[in-house]
This record gives structure tokens, C-alpha cells and sequence, in this order.
């Protein structure tokens, strides 16, 4: 059976979706709606990996709903989004190339170093291909992936396509209860990257380093970056560490003169964004090994 409605029937039986809702999970780009006759929310949640409608069948989604969505369908559309991306990119691989032949332009050098004209034709050709299946939907007409055990008391319909249409398909929960969780390929790389930072840094220090807590990021909050962030304790300070965008945050508070000191010569020398506060210093390490070095340096000054 598939809906064809903009939004499928509330579990009241309804299909009464007024604007409104308020947030539900912060970590996806959803759209919200309100049921004029019981009040439910119905949650539209939109991952380049995949689409999915909920309405709670109880009063209202819990935590457990939440916990259900960043837990089980956040790898399950990361994983998918890899495919996407894949199939995308071996495509226009091919069309750049087909392109550069055609043009008698070097495909390894990017359009800015092509001839006006070229580059003009690359662009329109460009906006023309961004309107394409080819680059909206690389994989085909194939439905967003099924929900891994979907919760009992959670009405489910996932984003499928007919004749190039989104419908809502529902969810039978006795036929996903059984698929397996996969594990998040970007979590499990992102742990096993500072992994290797925090054995690094224990080797040159000469100790082992204090249990972390994992914190939320402290700079992304979108669907698609959003790796937790590390804190431990080390000598009665808190010291926090974890990605920006193409830099590493190391920070330590109550910073002895040492550390002080440190940080405004390494900021300087390297040219990086550093802080030098009351109760904390702060310094933006490019790369891996900087961050091992500012590591050390900070944990040797406390
Ligand atoms: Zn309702």
C-alpha cells in the first residue's frame, strides 16, 4: 500500500497535520506537525541517506524514540549516504572526463584553469546535470533503507518513489524487526583516529592517560557531524579535545605559567587560532600529530 497524501494518516486516523511540533531530535533536519484532532506530532526526518515519518502511537515520542533514531538509523543512513556519494562520484568521475576529452582540456586541472569559453560550458552543464536522477538519485528510484527494529509503540513509513515521486511506504514492524544494527562507519573511524592520538600521546608522556568521557561535539550539531568530543581529568584539571571542521580543539583549564606560555609561543609559531584565558587555554592543532604535540606539551606543563 502507498500514500499518496503529503504526509501519511496520523495513528488517530486522522490527517490533520497543522505546522508546529517543536524539536524532536536536534541531530537531523526535520520538518514537524501537529494533528488538529489529537495533538500527536508526526516528525518528517530528512538525512541525505534517507527519509523516514514517525507518529508516536502512545500520547508522545519518549527518549527511547530518540535513542531509537540516533542510535539504530543515524548508521543506517550514514552507510547508505556512502553509496549514494559513491555511485555520485564515480559518475561524474566518468562525465569530467568525457568532458575534458571533448573539450581538449586537461581533466586534472580544475575549471579554473580552463579557457573561459570551456569553463562557461562546464558550468551550464554543470546546472543542468544537478537537475538530473543522475545527481539526485545515483542509486535509482530504490526506497530509503528499512528501519533495523523499529519500537513497537512508533508508526513508521519510510521515503519510496513512484514514477519519480516521493510516496510514504509503511513500515511493517514484524518484517524489520530482525535486520541487523549496523555499526556507524564514521563513528567507528572517528574512535579509532583518536584512538591512535591518545596512544601516541601516552607514549611520548611516558604515562597513561585517565578514563574519557565522551562529551557532545562541541561545534557541530547537523546530521552529518556530530562525533562526541573527549574530556578527562588530569592533575585536577579538565582537559577537552575533539574536532572542528579541519582542526583539532585541545584545551586545558587552570593553565600553570607554563602552559600560558606554551600557548601564546605555539600559537605564534605555527600561526594557529589559540586563547589564552583566565581559567583555560585553548589552541587549534592542524593535524594529528600537532594535536599529539600540543597534547604532551599542556599535559607535561600541568
Ligand atoms: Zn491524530
Amino acid at each position: 500500500m502507498l500514500c499518496n497524501t503529503e504526509y501519511p494518516d496520523c495513528t488517530c486516523g486522522t490527517n490533520r497535520w497543522e505546522p508546529g511540533g517543536g524539536q524532536f531530535t536536534p541531530n537531523f533536519q526535520t520538518t514537524n506537525g501537529v494533528c488538529g484532532a489529537c495533538g500527536r506530532v508526526g516528525i518528517h526526518i530528512m538525512h541525505p541517506g534517507g527519509v523516514l515519518y514517525i507518529v508516536p502511537k502512545g500520547p508522545k515520542l519518549t527518549e527511547d524514540h530518540d535513542k531509537w533514531i540516533n542510535g539504530v538509523m543515524f548508521p543506517v543512513w550514514r552507510i547508505e549516504e556512502g553509496k549514494i556519494d559513491k555511485a555520485r562520484m564515480d559518475f561524474e568521475e566518468k562525465q569530467w572526463q568525457a568532458f575534458a576529452r571533448e573539450h581538449g582540456v586537461d581533466p586534472f586541472v580544475p575549471p579554473g584553469g580552463w579557457p573561459e569559453d570551456v569553463r562557461r560550458v562546464f558550468h551550464k552543464v554543470a546546472d543542468e546535470y544537478m537537475k538530473t536522477d543522475a545527481y539526485l538519485r545515483p542509486l535509482g528510484n530504490r526506497p530509503s533503507p528499512m528501519p533495523p527494529r523499529l519500537p513497537m509503540d512508533l508508526a513508521a513509513w519510510i521515503g519510496g518513489y513512484s514514477t519519480g515521486k516521493l510516496v510514504w511506504v509503511p513500515v511493517n514492524h514484524a518484517l524489520v524487526q530482525d535486520l541487523p544494527v549496523p555499526e556507524d562507519p564514521i563513528l567507528t573511524r572517528h574512535m579509532a583516529n583518536w584512538g591512535r592520538i591518545f596512544t601516541a600521546t601516552e607514549a611520548l608522556l611516558g604515562e597513561p592517560l585517565p578514563e574519557k568521557s565522551l562529551i557532545k561535539n562541541q561545534y557541530y550539531s547537523d546530521s552529518t557531524n556530530h562525533e562526541p568530543w573527549f574530556t578527562f581529568t588530569w592533575h585536577g584539571k579538565t582537559v577537552t579535545v575533539g574536532p572542528r571542521k579541519r582542526v583539532n580543539v585541545v584545551e586545558i583549564t587552570n593553565p600553570t605559567p607554563t602552559a600560558r606560555d606554551f600557548v601564546e609561543r605555539t600559537g605564534k609559531k605555527d600561526g594557529t587560532t589559540h586563547d589564552v584565558g583566565d581559567d583555560r587555554v585553548m589552541l587549534h592543532a592542524w593535524g594529528d600529530v600537532k594535536t599529539v604535540e600540543y597534547l604532551v606539551n599542556l599535559l607535561r606543563a600541568a
